[in-house]
């Protein structure tokens, strides 16, 4: 189970809040999942931090918050300070003396006051003001001759590039965070019970972590190129990072690491270096990863399968989700029952509770009721019955309850007409889940039902994965979108579009519509290289043969790295499956027939690979045929079908596959293997319902 509910980061500021905003070094917030908030100064940022964790808690939510500057000083400083080594006393002696507005903070002035009190020039510096002097404060870290404390605490010493909070101001100081950002923090820990980490058991719903988003610096560089903000990029990859680790199951370990000793506290992920950067950078796939075995002409399907298996991971990030919006997505992490279902023993019917011990045919009646929300608070003695109504929690001394029609009941007493078995009508406490059982595995598909169970196991929201996003874009010149007049003879309604734009909806993805692009290569280079940063990987139809107009092959095999599958199906043939521009195209035929197909029986699979799912099989089972048909070798056919009245599976009348009507007239496809093969009716054909690929 994971530790954590919701994670928030924040990119605190020792300055202070003056000029335009935003400014790109204020503080800055990011709930996992959610958009980078702006926070203008200290105040706001703890009142917003403030109402987040009274929300969470009174949520029931467990929320892990990150925060950019050191938990603690070089070892012994608390202590001569506090005359304690616990940090935590450290953070109330500062809450005591640092005043801050939004005009200044006293910091530097305390910073100096500190310096006083030990032998020598430090250990702070870094004056900021050039017009101002600050009692024993020097300007410049050579100027120092304090030698009382480390000038690093130990995970510093490790983290190469951090700073020493000794250092007030300067490109990279943390120094004024320190102090600036403790006293907020010892504030805002008496809110709720809040683990201060590594110092405290994580076992409170609350807990602080230190963070350092320069772990992860490859994942921040990449997004500042894509033009956001520095800070705004760190709080949301470093929260992603956190709700990913966790979803994963390697949180855990992670913080197991932070090391505790001497107060000085930890930064996380400190020695986990890889795995942050690789939670915070999702894979890509291989640029060749669409390459086939050599010396193949026809690929066979099954073939064709196994490549696209083994080639394709997925593309997606993984996020906490409320529940109530998880329909259709595909979860990350294993769900487990938060408490037992049901909770405790209740009633299954309306009707009469007493204990199976000491009943008698005619029992007086206690005062009041059981009535689900409306527990009894009593006990109910021996010899005596209750009114008790469908999922009331059984009150103490009630075991059994007789429904209210083989009853007769006054307002005093209730006589029993019928049989009494012990226990009878009631539920057990988990006798449908126990709290900790599993619920639903990762890689499954949350139906509606399974949003049913998760909630009423506990389960606010579940890590899944985000929603694949699906292009589909659709090439010819003679394609036009259908409107009140008729288009001339030598168009064709681009029916393609609709179609597998609504085959990615009800697969549960996020459909792109892609539009439409004639047969001109640098209209389609533009629309693909503009689909990239809208979509995980795109569908496109017509123009993947080799031919003279066939120019999404062309452009892939001269800019993408295309392979040219020949697969042995029919309807289908070419496919062209590429790598363009870091995301995976599909080129499905232009053929509406050969692109359903195609889709139903390779893009599914892949899409659910892609979208961090499972591999997926159509289910399909042996019925008689009612057709005749005889089938070369080498190909692998699938025929229009559907179930007749008499139990048999007819074919559409047509194998032409311009017959789009065959595809409405169908209710699944038959499956015809790559031998050859004669069929006469009554014989055995494999039937694979539509239902089976999820439509
Ligand atoms: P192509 O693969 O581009 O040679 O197209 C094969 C056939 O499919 C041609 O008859 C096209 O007009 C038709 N076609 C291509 N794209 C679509 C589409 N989006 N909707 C309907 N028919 C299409
Ligand atoms: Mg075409």
């Amino acid at each position: 189970m994971s530790l954590f509910d919701t994670y928030v980061m924040v990119d605190w500021s020792g300055g202070k809040d003056a000029g335009p905003t935003p400014r790109k070094d204020a503080i800055w917030a990011c709930i996992a999942g959610q958009a980078p908030i702006y926070l203008r100064n200290r105040q706001v940022a703890e009142d917003w931090l403030a109402a987040l964790i009274d929300r969470e808690v009174a949520a029931g939510r467990r929320l892990c918050a990150g925060f950019d500057f050191a938990f603690g000083y070089p070892s012994g400083f608390a202590r001569a300070l506090t005359g304690s080594d616990d940090p935590l006393a450290l953070w109330d002696w500062f809450e005591a003396r640092v005043t801050d507005n939004p005009e200044g903070s006293n910091r530097c002035e305390l910073a100096g006051e500190i310096n006083a009190q030990f032998p020598g020039i430090g250990p702070f510096w870094g004056n900021p003001f050039p017009n101002r002097e600050i009692v024993d404060l020097p300007r410049k870290g050579l100027d120092r001759t304090c030698v009382s404390f480390a000038e690093k605490r130990v995970v510093e010493q490790q983290a190469k590039g951090s700073f020493a909070c000794w250092q007030l101001s300067g490109a990279g100081a943390v120094g004024s965070q320190v102090i600036t950002g403790l006293p907020v923090l010892a504030r805002l820990r008496r809110r709720a019970k809040t683990a201060v980490w590594p110092f405290e058991e994580l076992s409170a719903p609350v807990a602080f972590v230190e963070i350092w988003p320069s772990l992860i610096a490859p994942a921040i560089d990449r997004a500042q190129l894509e033009g956001e903000i520095k800070d705004a990029a760190q709080v949301r990859v470093m929260a992603e990072v956190m709700a990913r680790l966790d979803a994963e199951g390697r949180l855990e370990n992670i913080l197991a690491d932070g090391r505790a000793e001497q107060g000085e506290g930890w930064i996380f992920g400190v020695g986990h270096e890889t795995a942050l950067t690789e939670a915070a950078i999702p894979a890509r796939l291989a640029n060749d990863c669409f390459a086939l075995p050599p010396g193949i002409d026809w690929t066979p399907v099954d073939t064709a399968l196994a490549s696209l298996n083994s080639a394709l991971a997925p593309v997606t990030r993984v996020e906490q989700t409320p529940t109530k919006n998880a329909s259709g997505r595909i979860l990350a992490r294993d769900v487990t029952a938060r408490r037992s279902h049901p909770p405790a023993p209740n009633s299954a019917i309306d009707g009469y509770g007493f204990a199976f011990d000491g009943f008698s045919p005619r029992m007086p009646l206690v005062d009041g009721r059981a009535a689900a929300g409306a527990a009894y608070p009593a006990h109910v003695p021996t010899g005596y019955a209750i009114r008790i109504l469908t999922g009331a929690v059984l009150p103490r001394g009630v075991d059994t309850v007789v429904m209210q029609e083989e009853c007769t009941a006054s307002e005093t007493d209730v006589q029993i007409n019928a049989p009494v078995k012990p226990a009878q009508n009631t539920r057990k406490a988990g006798e449908d889940l126990s709290a900790g059982d599993l619920a639903l595995r990762a890689g499954h598909v949350m139906r509606p039902q399974d949003v049913g169970l998760a909630t009423a196991l506990g389960v606010a929201s579940v890590s899944a994965q985000t929603r694949l996003r699906v292009g589909v874009l659709s090439t010819g010149d003679e394609l036009v979108a259908p409107s009140e007049s008729n288009a001339a003879p030598d168009q064709t309604y681009d029916a393609n579009r609709p179609m597998l734009l609504g085959l990615a909806c009800r697969w549960g993805y996020e459909a792109v519509d892609l539009g439409h692009v004639g047969d001109d290569r640098a209209a389609l280079r533009d629309r693909l290289q503009d689909a990239g940063g809208r979509c995980d990987v795109v569908l496109t139809s017509g123009g993947a043969s080799g031919g003279d107009e066939d120019h999404v092959s062309a452009l892939l095999r001269e800019e993408g790295v295309l392979t040219h599958w020949r697969v042995a199906i029919k309807p289908g043939r070419p496919l062209a499956l590429a790598m363009f521009g870091g995301i995976p195209v599909f080129g499905l035929p232009g053929n509406p027939v050969a692109a359903f197909v195609c889709s139903l029986i390779f893009a599914r699979p892949a899409l659910s690979r892609l979208a961090g799912g499972e591999w997926l099989t159509p289910q399909g089972f042996m019925l008689p045929c009612a057709f005749k048909k005889s089938k070369k070798q080498g190909r692998r056919e699938y025929l229009r079908a559907r179930i007749g009245a008499d139990g048999r599976v007819e074919a559409f009348t047509s194998e032409g596959s311009g017959r789009i009507s065959g595809l409405s007239w169908a209710d699944g496809l038959v499956e015809l293997g790559d031998a050859a093969q004669t069929l006469a009716p009554g014989d055995a054909v494999r039937y694979l319902p539509f239902s089976g690929f999820g439509l």
